[in-house]
């Protein structure tokens, strides 16, 4: 089929490049005239395991085209996907659907009859009934509206996306559904096709769901602290019951992201808007919020003393490992309420070289150290694990490690003469 995907985020290049893989033909949109000119120029964007490859090869044998006029992208196209960036709106939380409707707006000038238009961004109940309400105004018939929300996971983006553990499809249409899943035909998924509504409630209760684990764990982890026990050896008794499992039962700095933050809070003010109190999401979203002040303080106490002036190293950067994306990174919140307070921040990330504001970014792990207080851990990069730890010992001022993430070995370390501080251990 031919596609035109809208928007060519992470969301938006991962989707078109593998649809491109399937054997569809894919025109990639953005507005980003710097992002399609590297793009066609064959330099990716972002940072993602496998996804350059994918690129090329479908580049290369012409089934994967870029640009940055929608009209151009959109005018064959039997379905149009929208994934552009659903942010949250200045000041209240809601969802900003501002770009998913530019680009109906936009689309519909140029699209033809029997295409469906289907939304990948992750956008509020009702989102598929205003675009169909829009299309309708600005005189197009004959076009179907899909859900079809993505559940791919930055840093394991294409595998994600070649391997998902379900398809949803939200469709009043029973035709456009076919049309949509048709797509996908090939992988082996489930595919749940059920009705606009519930697939864009679906997406939202995913994703606040796993906060709901993550900050869960972290208030054990915390309660672990009061108490002497390890979070590790709970999180691994409690995982092995298999109705609540392993996975996002890790605790660290809290969730961040481009998508938890305000997906959280998105759905808060959906509910609030149908009339629903939802004080479990809120308990989740606060939990989160005080842990990134947890571990500011944990490292102002390991410190040793007043922050003011004193150097403070820092490993990660980005919101987690295996990514370069820094959008609410819990890591950048911490360095911003340590620098608040006076400390001056080294920082090493294996997918961040560049400088960053009031950060002095170093070229490698050791460099960072020189001369800090503390080293900070701040995401779970698995090359932390294995650097020389002598070589550490030697570059910082006192042998301080803070491990928000608990990658690495404290009985190790403390061998080799650390103070180490982990979290719930
Ligand atoms: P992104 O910011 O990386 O990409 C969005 C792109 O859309 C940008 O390049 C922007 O220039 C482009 N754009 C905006 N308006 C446009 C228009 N009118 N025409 C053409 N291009 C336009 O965003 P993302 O991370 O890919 O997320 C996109 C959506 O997918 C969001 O709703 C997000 O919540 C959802 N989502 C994201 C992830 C993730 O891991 N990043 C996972 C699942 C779902």
């Amino acid at each position: 089929m031919r596609i035109a995907m809208i928007g060519t985020g992470y969301v938006g290049l991962v989707s078109g490049a593998c649809f491109a893989d399937f054997g569809h033909q894919v025109c990639c949109i953005d507005k980003d005239s710097a992002k399609i000119d590297g793009l066609q120029a064959g330099k990716m964007p972002i940072w993602e395991p496998g996804l350059e490859a994918i690129v090329k090869v479908n580049a290369e044998r012409g089934r994967l085209t870029f640009t940055t006029s929608l009209p151009e992208g959109v005018k064959d196209a039997e379905a149009v996907f929208i994934a552009v960036g659903t942010p949250a709106r200045r000041g209240d939380g809601h969802a900003d659907l501002t770009f998913v409707f530019e680009a109906v707006r936009e689309l519909a000038r140029v699209i033809r009859p029997g295409t469906v238009v289907v939304t990948k961004s992750t956008v509020p109940v009702g989102t598929g009934d205003e675009i169909e309400r829009i299309l309708r105004e600005e005189g197009v018939s004959d076009v179907s509206v899909a859900s079809n929300p993505e559940f791919l996971r930055e840093g394991q983006a294409v595998r994600d996306f070649l391997e998902p553990e379900r398809i949803v499809i939200g469709c009043d249409d029973p035709g456009a559904a076919v049309r949509v899943s048709d797509l996908y035909r090939g992988l082996r998924a489930p595919l749940l096709v059920t009705d606009p509504a519930s697939a864009e409630m679906i997406k939202y209760a995913s994703n606040a769901f796993l906060a709901t684990k993550v900050s869960f764990i972290n208030a054990i982890a915390n309660l672990c602290e009061a108490v002497d026990a390890d979070v590790r050896e709970v999180a691994l008794g409690m995982g092995y019951d298999k109705r609540i499992g392993f996975e996002f039962l890790k605790p660290g700095p809290g969730w961040g992201g481009s998508c938890f933050p305000k997906d959280t809070r998105a759905l808060v003010r959906i509910a609030e808007d149908a009339g629903y109190d939802f004080g479990l999401l809120k308990g989740v979203i606060q939990v989160n919020d005080e842990q990134v002040e947890r571990v500011t303080t944990k490292v102002e106490r390991m410190a040793g003393g007043p922050l003011d002036g004193a150097v403070i190293a820092v490993w990660g950067l980005t919101f987690k490992a295996r990514t370069d994306d820094l959008r609410s990174s819990p890591s950048l919140e911490v360095i911003r309420r340590l620098r608040d307070r006076g400390a001056v921040v080294q920082a090493f990330d294996p997918t961040v070289r560049r400088q960053l504001d009031g950060i002095e970014v170093r070229d490698d792990p050791y460099a960072a150290c020189d001369g800090a207080a503390v080293l900070v851990v701040l995401t779970e990069w698995d090359e932390f694990r294995w650097v020389d730890f002598g070589k550490v010992r030697d570059a910082l001022a006192r042998p301080v490690i803070v491990d928000a993430r608990n990658l690495l070995d404290p009985a190790a370390l403390r061998r080799q003469g650390f103070t180490y501080e982990g979290v719930g251990r």
